[in-house]
């Protein structure tokens, strides 16, 4: 995967987002970087981006990520975004593709327990450590046969971090302190 679909699906001149550099080589290192946006478009909804082979590879979340180890959230895999994705939160104006309000919901590293992730990734099962602000401890995405493979399952490990009936809404920006309300207001 690439960047090409991203870029075809947005213009430029028109919205905020970054358009990204060449796709660089991965650094080898032990931990990459997350980043999870919640995203007030059509419909609300979290992105779950995974730093892998430079580009942040990416799942759209209709009910957000949980810490309740018994909620499994669909998660369905969409293209690739840049890096520099990861640090946008703002207003995507009327027109242009996921129109709508973005917010930097939760970032921080990973550690891919099995492994390679993009090769963990392309077996459909990928069992995460991460060090997040919110999001924190063991996480599992697995894939199912549906929607050609595109959907996955995401639930947390049951772990010091697990917390029954967590609900993503209603929480602020790790990087603003801001409400999507608030972000919005803004532009
Ligand atoms: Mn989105």
């Amino acid at each position: 995967m690439t960047l090409g679909k991203y870029r075809q699906k947005r213009k430029f001149d028109q919205t905020p987002e970054p358009a990204g550099g060449t796709e660089r080589e991965s650094e080898s290192r032990a931990a990459s970087r997350f980043v999870v946006q919640e995203h007030h478009a059509r419909s609300r909804h979290w992105d779950f981006r995974l730093e892998m082979e430079g580009v942040l590879r990416s799942w759209a979340i209709p009910k957000g990520p949980s810490l309740d180890p018994t909620a499994k959230r669909l998660a369905v895999l969409v293209e690739d975004h840049p890096l520099e994705y990861g640090d946008f939160g703002g207003t995507i104006p009327q027109g242009n593709y996921g129109a709508g309000v973005v917010m930097v919901w939760d970032r921080g590293t990973y550690h891919c327990l099995e492994g390679d992730p993009a090769r963990a990734l392309g077996g459909g099962k990928l069992t995460l450590m991460l060090e997040g602000e919110k999001l924190r401890g063991e996480l599992h995405f697995v894939r199912t046969q549906r929607n050609e493979g595109r959907d996955w399952l995401l639930f947390k490990g049951k772990d010091e971090f697990a917390r029954p009936d967590y609900d993503a809404a209603g929480t602020t920006s790790v990087a603003s302190g801001r409400t999507i309300d608030e972000i919005r207001a803004a532009g």
